[in-house]
């Protein structure tokens, strides 16, 4: 098959690869489309250690079944697929208590690191246990499913949080996973939610998305506004999606007095916490870590029209076209979001 290969650091190239066999529990998909992430992009050089070459990339796919294992054959070859890109082994303390996201032995689909390495799904074919699949609607374009990973990042992180209706809430970041985020919390009941990020273009998204302000630290005192239009309280809820120190800074500046924080962003290892804020205006504050159950919601959400990701997508992209598009993503080029790979292309 053809496979778009990290074979070193920012060194991507289509290679001729053997077609993966499915093993007996897993099945093998033709994949339709596949996201580039921002994790593909921090890992490309190295800098995140999570994409260790040789390694096929891709987390974020669907496409159709093509055969199964020989456990697996409740799965018709021909069903229109997305998956769960964490695997994890259900059998331990946390699989059982349905946090599969938290496995003790996880792996991820397309990450290479110390503890294991799996090929994705930038390329024709991936294997996938079958437990980690999701059929997808008629009705949602492969393009649009692809996604579903990162709308249930956005759904799980808001699941999280203790949002009740008509609550305000902040989203500190507009990027990908920002502007899921802005749209999942209007679903989960919050009557007004205000969109912060350094990229105008961004923000114009997240008001089209919904976002009812939008607030560029550039031009704005973000804090000071936040606070004018909550009466001087703050926001309930505040979701962090960028991962460092000015970010969290914010977050927590324009919470209200008893209302939560949710940790998202995931950037630096270590950022400067204003612990004493956190304490004496008692913040709750969530982690939150990729997803487990959220996918059927996810897919219903984007059937519906209530999460949108059309908004999100650039461009899509043969696997020939790739490196071309990992250099321009990893360049920081203003204006680009989701880059949807099209193996069969
Ligand atoms: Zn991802
Ligand atoms: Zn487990």
């Amino acid at each position: 098959m053809k496979a778009l290969l990290l074979e070193e650091y920012k060194k991507l190239r289509v290679a001729d690869m053997p077609d993966p066999e499915a093993a007996a529990d897993e099945v093998r998909i033709k994949v339709e489309a596949c996201g580039i992430c921002g994790s593909d992009i921090h890992g490309y050089d190295g800098s995140s250690g999570r994409r260790k070459p040789p390694i096929i990339m891709g987390h974020e796919a669907a496409g159709v079944v093509e055969s199964v294992g020989i456990d697996a054959s409740d799965i018709a070859p021909g069903t229109r697929v997305t998956f769960n890109p964490m695997l994890s082994c259900g059998e331990c303390e946390y699989c059982k208590r349905g946090e599969t996201n938290l496995c003790n032995s996880r792996m991820v689909l397309g990450v290479s690191c110390d503890e294991f390495h799996r090929h994705g799904a930038f390329a024709e074919y991936v294997t996938v246990p079958a437990r980690n699949l999701y059929p997808v609607p008629n009705e949602v374009p492969f393009e649009h499913a692809c996604m579903t990973e990162p709308v249930t990042v956005a759904t799980h992180a808001i699941n999280r949080t203790p949002v009740q209706d008509g609550d305000t809430a902040v989203v500190v970041g507009s990027g990908m996973i920002g502007l899921l985020t802005v749209q999942a919390l209007l679903v989960a009941g919050c009557s007004k939610v205000i969109a912060v990020d350094l990229s105008n273009d961004k923000l114009k998204v997240a008001k089209e998305l919904g976002a009812e302000h939008t607030l560029n630290p550039k031009d704005d005192d973000v804090v000071a506004k936040i606070l004018e239009m909550t009466n001087g309280n703050g926001a309930d809820i505040a979701v962090e999606v960028v991962g460092a120190t000015p970010t969290l800074q914010t977050a927590i500046e324009v919470t209200r007095r008893g209302g939560s924080v949710t940790l998202v962003g995931n950037l630096a290892p270590t950022v400067d916490f204003a612990m004493q804020a956190a304490v004496t205006r008692e913040l709750t504050l969530y982690g939150s870590c990729a997803s487990n159950s959220e996918f059927p919601s996810a897919l219903k959400l984007m059937q519906d029209g209530k999460i949108k990701v059309d908004p999100l997508i650039t461009a899509t992209a043969s696997l020939e076209e790739c490196p071309g598009w990992f250099d321009r993503l990893y360049s920081g080029e203003d204006g680009l979001m989701k880059v949807i790979v099209k193996p069969g292309e």
